[in-house]
């Protein structure tokens, strides 16, 4: 299990990754990993990401009380805290509004899982929450129950949240679903998404619930 220092370090280098990589704009999207059972390392509101520091960030309880930080901690602070309270096994989470992923999240449309690698990745579809306003209580309230078994959920009109065994974990699960909800919306054009067999997509979540209940909790 990481210490506090080995979770910060991850926290800001997946933030800067996330930024790099197009996933957000601005100072938009959020980032928080888990440090032993009861802290968050969470990212600070409205500081930028080529210039954020070790020193940005805010270490918080699962009741949302500041530890360490004189920053605030970011708007979605309820949204994380509410995926490490449900999931024992959640040490990474990973809000951000991936411009393919954010398509979907307007058009309030699940994102098929059309290629079968990504049920493995994933655990399925990724289902597309009710809209409720950014960074409210009854947000965090209604997402994380679409993330018992699947590591990514839609926000209506909002974006994605994407949940790990870790950090980075978290982060390559954002990637994965940008890149795949990229393809799916080509896929529509060209006639739609043909679904996997039953079989496939049963064999592939079996995986992925073992990996969840049995795996990440090693980590
Ligand atoms: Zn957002």
């Amino acid at each position: 299990m990481k210490d506090l220092a080995q979770v910060q370090a991850a926290v800001l280098a997946a933030s800067k990754t996330m930024y790099k990589r197009g996933l957000v704009e601005g100072t938009a999207g959020n980032v928080s990993g888990r440090v032993g059972t009861d802290r968050v390392v969470v990212t600070p509101s409205s500081v930028g990401y080529e210039e954020m520091t070790l020193e940005d960030l805010v270490l918080v309880d699962l009741d949302g009380n500041t530890i360490e930080g004189s920053r605030s901690p970011t708007s979605e602070k309820a949204l994380h805290l509410e995926c490490y309270r449900a999931y024992p096994e959640v040490r990474g989470v990973v809000h951000c509004h991936a411009t393919y992923a954010s398509m979907f999240a307007a058009a309030q449309r699940p994102i098929p899982a059309g290629i079968d690698e990504f049920v493995i990745y994933i655990g399925g579809d990724v289902p597309c929450a009710e809209y409720r306003q950014s960074g409210s209580d009854e947000l965090a309230a209604e997402l994380a129950p679409h993330l018992q078994n699947r590591s990514a959920a839609l926000m209506a009109n909002h974006g994605m949240v994407c949940v790990g065994s870790s950090v980075e974990d978290a982060l390559n699960s954002a990637l994965i679903v940008e890149h795949n909800a990229e393809i799916m919306w080509g896929a529509e054009l060209l006639g739609g998404v043909v679904a996997l067999p039953e079989k496939a997509v049963t064999d592939f979540r079996n995986i992925y619930a073992f990996v969840r209940s049995d795996i990440w909790s090693t980590r």
